[in-house]
């Protein structure tokens, strides 16, 4: 039974659609993605299929998402299909108040004049550059396909052709990377004033290439301790940069420059996912698609939404994931709205260990929220046991 908590159903749906195509595999990557190209005009006519299964019914969006793989491999003109398709499909939110934001993920390689042109007038209004880092060895390291030179063009190209809304990609603890090149790449990314930056500790899956050579013992991650003064001293250095760390890997020029497809994701707002493997959520139902492109196309083809599960989440699922995201963030949870949605008074039922993670300087309490001192930021998956 689909139950939908108090204020979700208000709440604004994000659409998020995921290009499965890759050229060369990083070498930390586990996420879906081909490495050939020859099945993408197969896999944008199922796409724009499965729009048109969806078609009007989600309530109007004001985010779009254009994520992968690397949406940046498609032509100019099937970028601009799949922005057609989505405008003849969906609605899209537009007022003096606000202007739907649509986010391209891109890889510096692929980032020439013309293409970031088209891109802006197809109404694209933010990119998202994967720089990872300004750092030669550590972009051989991670198996990047880019390098320093065009990460640094890609940036300069994406101002250039009219991008006010910039977004880099940067991954800490690389090994042999010590604190300082680290904040070379972080002082690089500055000098180019991006709106958003977002640093990503390195993690491996055990079955990608990197996890495998960390399990044969042929290098170490960083510990504890040093993580800690990675992303100590990478909120310090941003924010006397003026950006505001606003969330545990993510760090903004304003407000008005947060991710606001993102922010869907942290506080249980309604999104559609459309391709393999792309997730959605809406009331208590989360579902995702198939992984495979092969199971996705046959699904489409044969006329099925190309879903592989569904989800019916209960009313303590829900609260525990809002606990865990909301703490995840500088602002933190409204308490009320945790009574009122999730009919949990934290105050009530947690009090002892609130009190102790206040006085341990990890959690505070103001005008009716709680939030993640700079330290619990920190360590914010472990607040989340709360
Ligand atoms: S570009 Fe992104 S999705 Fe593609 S292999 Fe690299 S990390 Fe994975």
């Amino acid at each position: 039974m689909t139950h939908c908590p108090e204020n979700m159903n208000s709440k604004i749906p994000g659409l998020y659609i995921h290009i499965p195509f890759c050229l060369s595999k990083c070498h930390y990557c586990d996420f879906y993605s081909l490495t050939s190209i020859s099945a993408v005009p197969d896999f944008l006519d199922a796409l724009f299929k499965e729009m048109e299964m969806y078609c009007n019914r989600f309530n109007p969006f004001d985010t779009v998402y254009i994520g992968g793989g690397t949406p940046s491999l498609l032509s100019p003109q099937q970028l601009e299909s799949v922005l057609v398709n989505v405008r003849e499909n969906f609605n899209l939110i537009s007022n003096p108040e606000i202007t739907p934001e649509i986010t391209i993920e891109t890889n510096p390689a692929d980032l020439n004049r013309s293409f970031l042109e088209s891109m802006c007038e197809n109404g694209i209004n933010r990119i998202n550059i994967g720089v990872q880092s300004f750092d030669e060895k550590a972009l051989n390291f991670l198996g990047r396909r880019h390098s320093v030179k065009q990460a640094i063009s890609g940036v300069e190209a994406s101002r250039a052709a009219g991008f006010h809304n910039i977004g880099l990609d940067l991954i800490y603890g690389v090994p042999a990377q010590d604190i300082g090149s680290w904040l070379d790449t972080l002082k690089q990314a500055v000098v180019f004033s991006p709106e958003h930056i977002s640093c990503y500790q390195l993690t491996l899956e055990t079955k990608t290439p990197l996890g495998m050579r960390y399990q044969a013992g042929e290098f170490s991650l960083p510990g504890e301790e040093l993580q800690y003064e990675f992303f100590m001293k990478t909120s310090e250095l941003l924010e006397d940069a003026d950006y505001n760390h606003y969330e545990v890997s993510n760090f903004a020029r304003g407000k008005e420059h947060t991710s606001r497809h993102n922010q869907k994701y942290w506080d249980h707002s309604p999104f559609l996912g459309l391709g393999p493997s792309a997730h959605s959520f809406h009331c208590n139902q989360r579902w995702w698609n198939h992984h495979s492109l092969d199971q996705y196309l046959s699904a489409i083809n044969a006329g099925n939404l190309p879903i592989e599960e569904t989800e019916t989440l209960t009313m303590e699922q829900l609260r525990l994931e809002a606990l865990y995201l909301g703490l995840r963030t500088k602002k933190g949870i409204f308490l009320q709205d945790l009574k009122n949605q999730y009919h949990y008074d934290l105050f009530t039922e947690k009090k002892e260990m609130l009190d102790k993670l206040q006085e341990e300087g990890l959690l505070s309490i103001q005008n009716g929220y709680l939030y993640p001192t700079q330290t619990g930021l920190a360590v914010a998956d472990s607040l989340s046991l709360i």
